[in-house]
């Protein structure tokens, strides 16, 4: 589309201005998600230009947020989606960016232990987007879409056997919950075929995290689902027009830790097509992480100071239920002090440590669980009460991963593009917090029963 820009291929959190995310803090309140849209633009560039003949989906559920969603469609992103609420966001988005000119209506719903309600739904939107695609990861999948009258695009998500990750969490190439065991491939797309299917495409994840050093395996992974590709296409001759796409997932990393360096995409993007080999269909990749996580960071306030025996304990006003990686795996964020950067840019000084002391902290949240901490022990200028944070590398499966554990409102979501600043999704209020019970107890008994009624579990 747009001709490759020269970006950064990491927004580092110091090249985010101190002064302009306190005074986002101080207008909008904190705990605050802030999305920079013209930052998603440029890594869907930098990576486009790597993978020039690629397709490129993105892979909704690092972070849906409408705005997101447009403006990768805008950029000729296809969208990858992992339920029926995913494939809701996907379609409206499709439509609006159409509205500014943007075409066809890529989107892919990649079916994991579906859900009743979800194939119903899905199935439902295809009868009015003839051109969606599902990706399947069990034969009973396809029995259920069967069932339902579904014989439009079908791809097979296959378990390559290997995975890859940054967190064993976050590896599903090996795992037993997704896809067909690869050798069973062929057979499973034969048959699908025959059964009136419009087979378009195989599909793997093998986890979330690829870096430069594992490239060999990503290698070794994409070669193999070449050979399968040959092998469907083989066993498909004659039956419909072949495979369409090779899908090899999404997973490219990004530096969380300052001194990590950024992916080598331009050695990923050939190692991919040289170990794909001559296949006559064409690759598709879905990344998420790769176009968000450097976007979006989120900022929080100190609320408490104290000494604790070997650390200094600093309580903010976000915690696990507003940003969950840390918690759930581990994960490293950057986090810098806006206070007290603009504390010393104002004295002169070129650094943070030069105005105060620099003393290991741990910074902690308000959820009553010991999990609840964004880091241990990290020397930082010392946090004073009322300081606001701001965390790097938010963008990505931070708000989407953000739930209301201790009765806890969601955060606030601006979006920044071209210099303007826009409420994106309102902070959650204690009402928001306690509406279902109290509209399922107003609501009259009868139509309590019907909603019971409403599921099929097939
Ligand atoms: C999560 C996921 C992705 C994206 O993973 P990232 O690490 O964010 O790039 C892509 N495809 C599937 C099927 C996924 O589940």
């Amino acid at each position: 589309m747009t001709a490759p820009v020269e970006s950064p291929s990491i927004r580092r959190l110091a090249d985010w201005d101190p002064t302009r995310l306190e005074s986002l803090a101080q207008d909008y309140g904190s705990p605050l998600y802030v999305l920079d849209l013209e930052r998603v633009r440029e890594n869907y560039r930098r990576l486009e230009s790597a993978f020039p003949d690629a397709e490129i989906l993105y892979a909704v559920k690092a972070n849906a947020l409408g705005d997101v969603l447009e403006t990768l469609r805008e950029e000729g992103a296809g969208l990858e989606c992992a339920s029926a609420g995913e494939v809701e966001r996907a379609l409206a988005a499709s439509e609006s960016a159409a509205e500014n000119g943007a075409t066809g209506a890529n989107v892919h719903y990649t079916a994991v232990n579906p859900p009743a309600r979800d194939l119903e739904w899905v199935v439902d939107a295809w009868e009015e987007y003839p051109d969606l695609t599902i990706t399947v990861g069990a034969e009973d999948t396809i029995d259920r879409l069967e069932e339902r009258g579904y014989d439009g695009r079908l791809c097979l998500r296959v378990n390559p056997g290997i995975g890859a990750g940054h967190h064993e969490k976050v590896q599903t190439g090996a795992a037993a919950k997704f896809g067909v065991p690869a050798e069973r491939a062929v057979d499973v797309l034969a048959d699908a075929a025959d059964r009136g299917f419009d087979v378009v495409g195989i599909h793997a994840h093998v986890g979330s995290g690829v870096s430069s050093d594992q490239l060999g395996d990503h290698r070794e992974f994409v070669s193999r689902m070449g050979d399968l590709a040959r092998d469907v296409s083989e066993a498909l001759a004659g039956d419909g027009d072949g495979l369409e796409f090779v899908d090899v997932g999404g997973g490219f990393g990004v530096p969380y830790r300052e001194e990590d360096q950024p992916l080598d995409l331009e050695a990923v993007g050939d190692a991919t097509r040289d170990a794909l080999g001559d296949v006559d269909a064409a690759l598709t990749i879905e990344p998420g992480r790769y176009f968000v996580a450097d976007a979006g960071v989120l900022l929080t306030a100190v609320n408490t100071v104290k000494e604790a025996r070997d650390t200094l304990a600093v309580g903010v006003d976000a915690g696990m239920t507003t940003l969950l990686r840390p918690a759930m795996y581990d994960a490293y964020h950057p986090i810098r002090n806006l206070t007290a950067a603009i504390e010393a840019e104002q004295h002169g000084a070129s650094d943070d440590e030069r105005g105060r002391e620099t003393v290991a902290q741990t910074i902690a949240g308000p959820i009553c669980e010991s999990g609840d901490v964004f880091c241990e022990n990290r020397h930082l200028p010392v946090s004073e009460r009322t300081d606001v944070l701001v965390i790097g590398n938010a963008g990505a499966y931070g708000y989407e991963m953000a739930n209301q554990y201790n009765s806890r409102p969601r955060p606030a979501s601006i979006v920044l593009e071209d210099g303007d600043v826009r409420l994106a999704r309102r902070r959650e209020t204690l009402e928001d917090v306690t509406r279902l019970e109290r509209e399922a107890r107003d609501s009259e008994p009868s139509a309590n029963h019907e909603t019971h009624a409403e599921h099929d579990t097939r």
